[in-house]
């Protein structure tokens, strides 16, 4: 347990916020609030205006309001690029706050706060560029008298609900790219974690966005985000979170026939063959498990290995995990804070209850380490997984990685593709034919080959099977936010039907 004194303090009084529509600081309709403790201090951080559905219509009003007319969905991609560029350069003059109040409300390590945040200006300057790159298409090879063109558009008003896991983040990965598109937005984020959203409300009001254009409510995703959801003049949603959460937002926008984007859970394999460099998969495959306390839809939490190399792999892990700083995240060298959610933390140590009573071997940790506040967990490895327990098929979200072994290529390629996931997937070997037919053959959104959870914003990312629908980041994450308009120009006389 890392105790070492902390440079920062905790606030003194918990941060007051409100909601944003059409461009001001409102409590909307909300009559209660909800109060936000540090999941690591258990000290009251933030408060937020418990939203209604009024709320949504009210925000969806005025982003409806500010597509239509036209200013920003009709301007030129420059003048959309230059507020993305100044928001970017707002985001890193604010760094210093903004990764505050995501360690305070996430219990996520202060240097991995700052990262974040810092690597999310990056995107808003990545996306940039991507809406003044946004181009159609043309066909000159349809004959002497037909052009074919094909143009994209804004498809219009984008609900975008976010998860409580990398608040700032995963923001980054969508909004500017719908707003690049030319979209207006309603944003959901988390109830755990909507501060960093609301910040950068005002940061977006600074940068010259014009007022509907982004409208940030608060308030539990059951009312706030069904709403969103379900509302008829809302025309897509962009949704991440769990896969059970996801499949309701795909019921209830089934209503007006929403495009819908998911990004959703992973059941990520680290495949790692026999002649892999063991110490550098023993430290990524530690990286995977422990960064953001496991609470990574990307971790990879499935370590597939050749039965060869079992042993020695496993003790490289344990020797290396015996060294991972764990606690307060307010401390500079803390590498894993605590677990976001009591909820979070009772489901992890749940399963790994549950992975003792199937029978796997539990080889260290797995257990809330004693503090007088934070809920910390100790990272936990099992040995002997089968493909068939619960701990090696359902999505934990915390610090719990198995163990199973293969003997070949095949029955490696068919463990590792036997989920229902497909978000991400980590291949380990020296051998450029092994590494590229496991590419090849593994079903998932991304792949690492010699490492992993690595990549910036010109990848595209999402998944597979149910890990979820569509593709955010890279040239796609600005295409997926449009609607292609197929347009055939007739040059000179059309033939006639009926002649004269
Ligand atoms: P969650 O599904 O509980 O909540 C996600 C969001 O949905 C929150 O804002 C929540 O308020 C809202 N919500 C809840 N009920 C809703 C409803 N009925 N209708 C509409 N919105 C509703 O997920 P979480 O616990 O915040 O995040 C963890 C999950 O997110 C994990 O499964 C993780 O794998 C996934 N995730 C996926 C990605 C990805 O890119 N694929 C990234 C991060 C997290």
């Amino acid at each position: 347990m890392n105790n070492n004194s902390s440079i920062h303090s905790l606030p003194e009084q918990p941060r007051i916020f409100e909601m944003f529509i059409d461009g001001q600081w409102t409590r909307g309709s909300a009559t209660k609030s909800v109060t936000r403790y540090s999941p690591s201090h258990n000290l009251p951080v933030s408060v937020y205006p418990s939203g209604s559905a009024e709320d949504v219509d009210s925000a969806v009003t005025a982003a409806r309001r500010a597509f239509e007319q036209g200013t920003w969905a009709r301007g030129t991609g420059e003048s959309r690029s230059v507020v993305l560029l100044k928001t970017a350069e707002l985001i890193r003059k604010h760094s210093e706050e903004l990764a505050l109040c995501e360690t305070f409300e996430t219990g996520k390590p202060i240097a991995q706060s700052r990262g974040e945040v810092l690597a999310a200006a990056g995107i808003w300057e990545y996306a940039a560029g991507q809406a003044r790159a946004l181009h159609g298409d043309a066909f000159n090879n349809l004959g002497e008298d037909m052009l074919g063109l094909v143009t994209r558009e804004p498809v219009g008003v984008v609900g975008l609900i976010t998860p409580w896991n990398f608040p700032f983040f995963i923001l980054a990965e969508r909004l500017p790219f719908i707003l690049a598109s030319g979209c207006t937005v309603v944003v959901k984020p988390s109830e755990l974690t909507s501060g960093t959203t609301l910040i950068l409300a005002g940061l977006l009001q600074q940068a010259g966005l014009p007022a509907g254009v982004v409208n940030v409510l608060t308030g539990p995703g059951s009312v706030v985000g069904q709403r969103i959801c379900e509302h008829a003049d809302i025309d897509m949603v962009s949704f991440t979170g769990s896969t059970e959460v996801g499949r309701l937002t795909l019921a209830a926008a089934g209503g007006n026939m929403k495009k819908i984007g998911l990004e959703l859970g992973g059941k990520n394999p680290q495949v790692v063959f026999a002649d892999a460099d063991l110490d550098a998969a023993a430290d990524a495959i530690v990286f995977g498990i422990c960064f953001n306390a496991g609470q990574c839809c990307v971790s990879g939490s499935r370590l597939l290995v050749h039965r060869s190399v079992e042993q020695s792999l496993t003790a490289k892990i344990l020797k290396l995990l015996e060294q991972v700083k764990i606690g307060d995240p307010l401390d500079e060298s803390t590498q894993v804070g605590s677990i976001t959610e009591q909820r979070q933390m009772e489901r992890i140590l749940g399963y790994v209850d549950q992975g003792r009573r199937e029978g796997a071997e539990l080889l260290t940790g797995g257990h809330r380490i004693d503090s007088a506040q934070g809920m910390y967990v100790q990272p936990a490895v099992f040995a002997q997984v089968t493909a068939q327990m619960t701990i090696a098929r359902e999505e934990i979200f915390g610090p719990v990685l198995t163990i199973t072994a293969f003997d070949d290529f095949d029955q490696a390629m068919s463990i590792a593709n036997d989920t229902p996931f497909g978000l991400a997937a980590s291949i380990w070997s020296r051998d450029l034919n092994t590494s590229l037919r496991a590419m090849r053959q593994i079903k998932a959104g991304r792949v690492w080959v010699n490492t992993t959870i690595a990549g910036g914003p010109e990848l595209p990312s999402g998944g597979f099977k149910q890990s979820g629908i569509g593709r955010e980041t890279g040239r796609y994450g600005v295409e997926e936010y449009t609607e292609v308009k197929s347009v055939h120009l007739q040059l000179g006389d059309r033939p006639r039907w009926i002649q004269a």
